[in-house]
């Protein structure tokens, strides 16, 4: 029993493999980058457009509360004024700027595009950006539960 759960599951494994070799693109590289299970699903929620914030929320008000315009994710993320969020926001842009020169070049949809997909090569740049969604979601959403990377 336990020879042919591990076979199938080694074949499976085998066939993602080439699946990645061959597709690129099929195998979406945010869920390999992120180890934990509840930033995985921040991170899904966020690219869904299937969260909390009030421009998907399907209510009468879609405006962010503190900025009366449409609270998206990349509202959220890139320019929203509510302190807190600005506060996280400026120093994660400090410090990804300063390993990832090509970044601070980005237009700000690329940039959100390049942090929800984790298109970076560098380590470094993963983490500091599931911290940065992560720490930003955690403060619109009042979470007192940490996530750990
Ligand atoms: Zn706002």
């Amino acid at each position: 029993m336990w020879a042919m759960s591990y076979g199938s599951s080694s074949i499976a494994f085998d066939t993602l493999q080439s699946c990645k070799q061959h597709e690129p693109y099929v195998c979406s590289s945010y869920l390999d980058k992120i180890k934990n299970v509840k930033l995985r699903n921040i991170f899904t929620k966020l690219r869904l457009g299937c969260n909390r914030l009030n421009a998907y929320s399907h209510r009468d008000k879609t405006d962010c509360d503190h900025c009366n315009t449409p609270e998206t994710v990349l509202h959220m993320l890139f320019t929203c004024n509510l302190p807190k969020l600005k506060s996280v926001r400026d120093n994660f842009l400090n410090q990804i700027d300063s390993k990832s020169p090509t970044f601070a070049a980005m237009s700000i949809t690329d940039k959100l595009s390049h942090i929800l997909n984790l298109d970076f090569d560098n380590d470094e740049v993963v983490k500091l950006s599931c911290s940065f969604v992560k720490n930003i979601y955690n403060l619109r959403f009042n979470r007192k539960e940490p996530i750990t990377q």
